[in-house]
C-alpha cells in the first residue's frame, strides 16, 4: 500500500475528550473515527489490524472443533421471554418495535438465539456436543460508554456457545475454549492471565476471566508469585485455616463497657487501647430478603460477592438502619454476636480468636473477652473477606500479589441455566429426555485490540505484536524527489510484497520528520530507511519499532533480511509452546 493513496488520517494532538492511552493513540493513528456516543467507525489501518485478530481467532476455534455461524443481529421478544431476560436484562438491551407492533431487540449477546437454533435441530445425544461460534456486532446500551472502544455500545465480539449431553463432555469442552483462548492471546502476542471469575448466582458454573495485564486496566487481579494461581479479587480466594483449636482454659471473664458514641472500629480501637485486629465487626446484611450477620477482623472487609455465593443467595445487601435495630436492639455501631436475632456466619481469620472485643448489642455498650462457643454460636465459618496482598496464596501458599487488568476474553460453564427455561432438550441413549449442558466462550475484538495498546505503546505511539501490525513493514524514502532514492525504494517495495510482507511504502512528497513521525505513532513494527548517504554507499537503515535497534544493511541483502525478520517474529508467536 502506498501512504499518499490510503485513507489514513493521522492527528498530532491529543483528542480532548480520550481518557485512555489507546482511545487517544487510535484516533491519532487514524484507525477509528466516532460516529456518536460510544459508536465508532474502523478506518483503513484500524480494520486491517482488526482483521487479523479476527483470522488468529477463527484458525484457533475451528482447531478446536469449533464451527462458525452467523446470527441475526435484531432478535424477537419472545425468545428473551422464554429465557426470563426480558424483564432483567434492563437498559442496557435496546429495545424497539417493528411496523408491525412486535417487540425486538438488537443483540447485546446470542445465548437466547442460539439456544433456539440448537434446540429445533439437535434431537438425539448423536448430534451432540456442538460448538458454534460468530463473530458479529452486538450493542449494548452502556449508561456511560468510555475509553473509546473498549467500553463502548457497538462492538464486535466474537461468541462460542457449546451444547454437551453431560457434565464430563461439558467440562470437556471449556477446557478446550481455554486452550484456544491461551493460544489466541499468546498468538496476538499480549501478556495476559486467565482467571478465576466470579460467576454469579449461576449454581454449578464456573468461569474465567482473559485479563491483558495493563497498569491502565479497569479490573483489579490477585495473583501467585509461584503458581499458576490468579483471580479477579471478586473472586480471590484465601486458605483455610488449620482446624478450629480453641483452648477454654484462656478465656477470660465476660466485660460489658460503657463505651458512649463510640461505634467506629477506629474510635473503639482507640477507646479500649486495643488494636483493630482484636476487635470483630458485626456487620447486618439482607440476603434474599432475610437478615444474617457477618462477622470479621476488625481490619477486614466482607466480600459481598463471597457472601452470596457461599449463601447461595440471589441478592446480598447491607441492611437498614431498621432491620439493624431489630436484629440487634441497637442503633448502629453496636452490633455484636452475643444474642443477636439473625443466622451467624463468621471470617476463616476470626476462627481461633479468643477474647475479643464486639459490641453489646446494647446502645453505648461494648463487651470485653467474648469467647466463641462460650459467649456466642457461630452458625458456619467460611472465606467471607476481601483478599489482601499480604495474604498467602490458596494453592500453595506463597504470597499473592496484585496487578491490574483488562478483561478481554470470558470462558463461562452456563450449565442448564438456558436450556432449561427454553427446553433445550435431547434424547439420551438410555431413551430419557435430558437438557443439554451450555457453556458461553466470548472475546472482545475491539478490547483486544484496545487492550494491545494499552500494554504496549510509548511516547511516540503504538508498539504493534508483528502479528497484529496493520502491516509488517514501512519503508521510508527520506526524500521523494531524489530519483535515486525514490526508485530504490519502489524496488524494495515490490520486492517485500513478492515474498509476502505487508508494506506501507511513505511515498508522501513529505519532510523525513515528519514521515518518521508518523510510522512511530501507527507503530509498523520494522521501519526501512532510505537517505542519500547510506544509499550511496549502498545501503539502507532498518529500525526495529519496539527495541529502537538499528541495523545498516547492504541494499542487496535488505529483502532477505527484513523477509527473516518478519517470518522469524511471526513464527515465534504462533508457535504453540509460545
Ligand atoms: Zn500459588
Amino acid at each position: 500500500m502506498r501512504y499518499s493513496e490510503m485513507f489514513l488520517p493521522t492527528v498530532r494532538e491529543v483528542p480532548s475528550d480520550a481518557e485512555v492511552i489507546s482511545h487517544q493513540l487510535m484516533i491519532r493513528a487514524g484507525m477509528i473515527r466516532k460516529l456518536t456516543t460510544g459508536i465508532y467507525s474502523v478506518l483503513p489501518l484500524g480494520y486491517r489490524t482488526v482483521k487479523k485478530v479476527e483470522q488468529i481467532i477463527r484458525e484457533e476455534m475451528d482447531g478446536a472443533g469449533a464451527q462458525e455461524v452467523y446470527l441475526p443481529a435484531v432478535q424477537p421478544a419472545e425468545l428473551w421471554e422464554e429465557s426470563g431476560r426480558w424483564k432483567f436484562y434492563g437498559k442496557e438491551l435496546l429495545r424497539f418495535k417493528d411496523r408491525h407492533n412486535r417487540e425486538c431487540c438488537i443483540g447485546p449477546t446470542h445465548e437466547e438465539v442460539i439456544t433456539d437454533l440448537v434446540r429445533n435441530e439437535v434431537k438425539t445425544y448423536r448430534q451432540l456436543p456442538r460448538n458454534l461460534y460468530q463473530i458479529q456486532t452486538k450493542f449494548r446500551d452502556e449508561v456511560r460508554p468510555r475509553f473509546g472502544v473498549m467500553r463502548c455500545r457497538e462492538f464486535d465480539m466474537k461468541d462460542a456457545y457449546s451444547f454437551d449431553a453431560d457434565e464430563k463432555g461439558a467440562d470437556l469442552s471449556y477446557e478446550k475454549m481455554f486452550k484456544a483462548y491461551t493460544r489466541i492471546f499468546s498468538r496476538v502476542g499480549l501478556n495476559f492471565r486467565p482467571v478465576e471469575a466470579d460467576s454469579g448466582n449461576i449454581g454449578g458454573a464456573y468461569s474465567h476471566e482473559f485479563m491483558v495485564l495493563a497498569d491502565t486496566g479497569e479490573d483489579a487481579l490477585a495473583f501467585c508469585s509461584a503458581c499458576e494461581y490468579a483471580a479477579n479479587l471478586e473472586k480471590a480466594e484465601i486458605a483455610k485455616p488449620a482446624a478450629l483449636q480453641i483452648d477454654p482454659s484462656q478465656f477470660k471473664a465476660l466485660e460489658t463497657i460503657h463505651t458512649p458514641n463510640v461505634r467506629t472500629i477506629e474510635e473503639v480501637s482507640a477507646f479500649l487501647g486495643v488494636t483493630p485486629q482484636d476487635i470483630v465487626k458485626t456487620l447486618i446484611f439482607v440476603a434474599d430478603g432475610k437478615a444474617v450477620a457477618v462477622l470479621i477482623r476488625g481490619d477486614e472487609e466482607v466480600n459481598e460477592a463471597k457472601l452470596r455465593n457461599f449463601l447461595g443467595a440471589d441478592a446480598v445487601e447491607l441492611a437498614t438502619d431498621d432491620i439493624v435495630l431489630a436484629a440487634t436492639n441497637s442503633p448502629k455501631g453496636f452490633a455484636g454476636a452475643i444474642g443477636i436475632k439473625a443466622d451467624v456466619y463468621a471470617d476463616y481469620s476470626l476462627m481461633n480468636r479468643v477474647n475479643v472485643v464486639m459490641g453489646a448489642n446494647r446502645e453505648d455498650y461494648h463487651v470485653k473477652n467474648a469467647n466463641l462457643g462460650r459467649d456466642y454460636g457461630v452458625k458456619a465459618f467460611a472465606d467471607l473477606r476481601i483478599v489482601k496482598e499480604s495474604d498467602s496464596c490458596p494453592r500453595c501458599g506463597k504470597p499473592v500479589r496484585f496487578a491490574r487488568g483488562i478483561e478481554v476474553g470470558h470462558v463461562f460453564k452456563l450449565g442448564t441455566k438456558y436450556s432449561k427455561a427454553m427446553k433445550a432438550t435431547f434424547l439420551d441413549r438410555d431413551g430419557k429426555e435430558k437438557f443439554m449442558i451450555m457453556g458461553c466462550y466470548g472475546i472482545g475484538v475491539g478490547r483486544t485490540v484496545a487492550a494491545a495498546i494499552e500494554q504496549q505503546h510509548d511516547a511516540q505511539g503504538i508498539l504493534w505484536p508483528m502479528s497484529i501490525a496493520p502491516f509488517h513493514v514501512i519503508i521510508i524514502p527520506v526524500n521523494v524527489k531524489d530519483e535515486n532514492i525514490a526508485k530504490a525504494g519502489e524496488e524494495l517495495y515490490r520486492e517485500l510484497e513478492e515474498a509476502g510482507l505487508e508494506v506501507l511504502l511513505d511515498d508522501r512528497d513529505e519532510r523525513a520528520g515528519v514521515k518518521f513521525n508518523d510510522a512511530d505513532l501507527i507503530g509498523i513494527p520494522v521501519r526501512v530507511t532510505i537517505g542519500p548517504k547510506s544509499l550511496a554507499a549502498g545501503n539502507l537503515e532498518i529500525r526495529m519499532r519496539k527495541t529502537g535497534e538499528m541495523k545498516t544493511i547492504p541494499v542487496k541483502e535488505a529483502r532477505a533480511f527484513i523477509k527473516d525478520l518478519v517470518k522469524g517474529e511471526l513464527k515465534s508467536l504462533n508457535d504453540p509452546n509460545h
